[in-house]
């Protein structure tokens, strides 16, 4: 059955919806983006992603579209058109379509770009996978030193995904001077001796909505956390590590570069904290 979608204020069939060839996001990657996770047809950390995209925008000199609330009766009129009980909204807000193709921003008042559309993903929550574990490789982080926003430049990422699919792996860990950033399209954790171990903020990784969600949580549980860079050596020493984001919530990982790390199987404290976000997020969804 074909998805409803949202383009610049119009609710379409998706094979009805268009935008201009000119348009940014199109020619140069001009545009962020958001995925926000739908769970018993509610939205998880709505007012995270919401906050997220503001401050993307912002930092490349564009305003929000539209309010906050004006963008969430979007998300849950397409959860509704849609039928959406486990899955994720995607939204991407581009600087819309000047007529042709110039280095140079349009003019301030050339009109954004706003498009949102369901994936229907049931078991979204329930994932098998969560119950085995995924296996990372690493790979070099050369992507640009603004990682913070959140933009439509995902051609690295995508590579990344690619090179741990030849790998017979799941997914990649960036690694830049000799410390792990994060995932293709996640932050990365590991844990040691009950503490987790997480990169700290700054403009070298995404600041993850699902990161500040879990580090919220394990705070409250009395874990204890650091916020440091970590190598794949230290990975591969840990007793565990795990993933975060908006679609894989907390995600074991079990191998990296072919190492085994802890049992092999997904250790205590990311089932945990995968049972908290979960419970958590379901209680505060919207
Ligand atoms: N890091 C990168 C590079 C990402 O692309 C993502 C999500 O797409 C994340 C981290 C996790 O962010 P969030 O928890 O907000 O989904």
């Amino acid at each position: 059955m074909s998805r409803i979608v949202y383009v610049n204020g119009d609710y379409v069939p998706e094979e009805e919806a268009k935008v201009s060839i000119f348009d940014r996001g199109f020619l140069m990657a001009d545009g962020v983006y958001e995925v926000t996770s739908v769970l018993g047809g509610k939205l998880i950390d709505f007012d995270g992603h919401a906050k997220r995209l503001e401050r993307s925008l912002s930092e490349l000199d564009m305003a929000m579209p539209m309010s906050a609330d004006d963008l969430l009766a979007i998300h849950r009129e397409l959860v509704a058109k849609n039928g959406i009980d486990e899955g994720m909204i995607y939204l991407q807000v581009t600087r819309g379509a000047p007529g042709d193709r110039d280095f140079a921003f349009p003019p301030e008042d050339t009109p954004l770009t706003v498009v949102l559309f369901t994936q229907n993903k049931p078991g979204l929550a329930d994932s098998p996978v969560a119950k085995q574990g995924i296996k990372v490789i690493s790979i070099e982080d050369i992507r640009w030193g603004r990682r913070d926003i959140k933009t439509v430049q995902l051609l690295y990422p995508s590579m990344g995904k690619m090179m741990a699919k030849k790998a017979g792996v799941d997914d990649a860990w960036m690694v830049e001077d000799g410390a792990v950033t994060e995932g293709t399209s996640n932050n990365a954790y590991i844990v040691k001796n009950g503490t987790i171990i997480t990169r700290q903020l700054s403009t070298d990784i995404l600041h993850g909505i699902t990161r500040a969600a879990v580090l919220r949580f394990a705070a409250e549980a009395q874990m204890k956390v650091e916020e440091r860079p970590f190598t794949i050596e230290e990975a591969q020493d840990a007793d565990e590590a795990f993933i975060t984001s908006a679609s894989t919530f907390v995600m074991p990982v079990v191998e990296v570069d072919g190492a085994t790390v802890g049992t092999g199987r997904p250790g205590p404290v990311a089932a945990r904290l995968r049972e908290i976000y979960l419970e958590e997020s379901r209680n505060a969804a919207i």
